[in-house]
């Protein structure tokens, strides 16, 4: 049986679904969260239909997970983890107490948990893959407008406006037929692109003082006190600068660390040329092949992860051109 069936098999066999994605998340992780979330509710109106996560205002327009879930919802819930490659990522600890679990993701199946896997790690995003599962299941489903809505800014941000390589023929055929619902990509277009002031300043101090290698390897460190100084509230707010090293010529592949409460730094891994995950995984994190993330716990560990990253540059033989 086709994966797209034995999906929606699991989910008309129960009466309760509860949508899990990972933590500090992202538009495709909770556009396709939502958007299962609408699609599974318009068309399935006697179901329990639930997302859950932890509530980050600043994705407040793209909608609400649903709080206070009680312990006793999960169980007989199918739970569908989304775009969440490792279980740890997992946003929420009750995910593993409902009767079964699905995963569909994007990522390298490097866990391959739960009880049925959808893992296509070419796709551009987990929202490309929730359409392509309600294409395929059409007659059984309905997608309303603001499910387009959370796709199509799932897959913008997964794909960087369409910029980045995961960008297939079929990713924009779907944002193509994404578009023919109602709802505006322009607001959807600003929503994503526009940064703070505080943003915009921590940017013009990004590209003064990134580093690049002769390689063409770069970093920078934003310790707190950097990133304080730029009246940022919340770390994760720094998203926004991670893509913007690999808008000049001379670089290739860059680490940006951040400062994270318990002083130990966050590492953000993008690459325009060599596949930079396995690095991450040596330091206790993974990704994709040219967007990871990982931790440093000192200085050291930052030093060695550059000295890495500048070898993997220098070395670096084309394999993803
Ligand atoms: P980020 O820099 O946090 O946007 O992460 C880029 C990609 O790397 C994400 O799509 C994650 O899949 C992956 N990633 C980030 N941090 C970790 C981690 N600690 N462990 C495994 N994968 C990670």
């Amino acid at each position: 049986m086709a994966i797209e069936t034995a999906i929606l098999d699991k989910i008309k066999a129960a009466q309760t679904i509860i949508i899990h994605r990972h933590q500090r998340p992202d538009p495709d992780c909770i556009g396709a969260q939502l958007a299962l979330r609408d699609i599974l509710q318009a068309s399935f109106p006697d179901k329990t239909v639930l997302a859950v996560g932890k509530h980050y205002p600043g994705f407040d327009w793209m909608g609400q997970a649903d709080q206070d879930v009680a312990d006793e919802t999960y169980k007989d819930a199918l739970v569908i983890v989304v775009d969440t490659a490792n279980q740890p990522r997992v946003d929420g600890e009750r995910w593993q107490t409902g009767k079964s679990v699905v995963k569909i993701d994007h990522h390298p199946n490097d866990d391959a948990f739960g009880d049925l896997q959808w893992v296509l790690d070419q796709a551009s995003s987990t929202s490309e893959i929730i359409y392509d599962w309600f294409a395929v299941n059409a007659a059984d489903l309905t997608m309303p407008d603001n499910a387009a809505r959370l796709l199509y800014a799932g897959i913008v941000g997964d794909t960087g406006r369409f910029m980045y390589p995961a960008t297939s023929a079929n990713t924009l055929a779907v944002a193509g037929k994404l578009l023919t619902y109602d709802f505006s990509a322009t607001a959807v277009n600003q929503a994503e692109d526009e940064i703070t002031p505080a943003l915009a300043r921590l940017s013009a101090y990004l590209y003064q003082n990134l580093e690049i290698l002769p390689s063409g390897a770069a970093f920078l460190k934003l310790t707190d006190e950097i990133v304080e100084s730029f009246g940022l509230a919340a770390k994760d707010s720094t998203s926004a600068i991670v893509p913007l090293p690999g808008k000049i010529t001379t670089v290739v592949a860059w680490a940006i660390f951040v400062e994270a409460k318990d002083h130990t730094f966050r590492i953000r891994l993008r690459s325009k040329g060599p596949s930079i995950n396995e690095l991450a995984k040596n330091h206790g994190g993974g990704g994709h092949a040219l967007a990871s993330g990982a931790t440093a716990h000192d200085q050291a560990e930052i030093d060695q992860v550059i000295h890495e990253l500048d070898e993997l540059v220098a070395n670096d033989k084309g394999e993803n051109e």
